[in-house]
């Protein structure tokens, strides 16, 4: 398998909404756990329904069931090419397991402080035919309704993107993901982005990353 790269950062930094130009400088494949996870929620299946009150109430999903997942994940062909993770690894646990079946040549950190944060997931929409991603203020569709990237009409948005549950998800960040920055820089693999700038600027840092 060929390295993958690890999208890094606190919810609603800008992940998901950069990651479609990492895929498209890379070839890699996005793989989102939290997305993952929320399809097996709507399918009812053993794993949503082990996962579904962890992330209504902004807990982490315990390491052994995401572990599972990304063991999987990495059998399917489309993974010989590397991945690039979003949202994945979260814990150092995680990150341990990766290290063990998938080589990473670079993290990628978007920082943002705490309460542009709640702003960005509280204003989040997004697409539920394409999942292109959206902001009330930051990023609405260029006509109001209609999405800019496949002419959807109908948009979605998450359960746990209220200002409570994302005070918690930000507590789990904090406590349980930000180690792994320390972990990941020891290795020489992180990269710091400043992610309190536009969508477009931050865009361009990430790109020079990837020359
Ligand atoms: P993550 O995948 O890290 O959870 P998203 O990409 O879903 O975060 O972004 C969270 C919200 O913030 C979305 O509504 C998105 O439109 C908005 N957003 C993303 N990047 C920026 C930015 N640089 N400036 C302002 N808003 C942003
Ligand atoms: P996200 O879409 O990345 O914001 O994730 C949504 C929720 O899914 C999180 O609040 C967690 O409950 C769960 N989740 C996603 N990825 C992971 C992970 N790598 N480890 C543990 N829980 C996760």
């Amino acid at each position: 398998m060929d390295s993958s790269i690890v999208l890094f950062g606190p919810p609603g930094a800008g992940k998901g909404t950069q990651a479609g130009r990492i895929v498209q400088a890379t070839g890699k494949p996005q793989v989102s756990t939290g997305d993952m996870l929320r399809a097996a929620v709507d399918e009812g299946t053993e794993l949503g329904r082990t996962a579904k009150g962890y992330m209504e109430a902004g807990e982490l999903v315990p390491d052994e069931v995401i572990i599972g997942l990304i063991e999987e994940r990495i059998k399917l062909p489309d993974a010989s090419g590397g991945l690039l993770f979003d949202g994945f690894p979260r814990t150092v646990p995680q990150a341990e397991a990766l290290q063990n079946i998938a080589p990473v040549s670079m993290v990628i950190a978007i920082h943002v402080d705490d309460e542009s944060i709640v702003e960005r997931i509280c204003g989040r929409f997004t697409c539920a035919s394409c999942g292109e991603v959206y902001h009330d203020l930051f990023r609405p569709c260029k006509v109001e309704g209609v999405c800019d990237s496949c002419g959807g009409s109908e948009f979605k948005r998450r359960a746990d993107d209220s200002e409570e549950t994302v005070r918690t998800r930000l507590t789990a960040y904090h406590n349980q993901t930000s180690p792994l920055e320390a972990w990941y820089e020891n290795q020489g693999l992180l990269r710091r982005i400043d992610g309190n700038h536009t969508i477009d600027q931050v865009g361009e840092a990430i790109s020079n990353l990837l020359i």
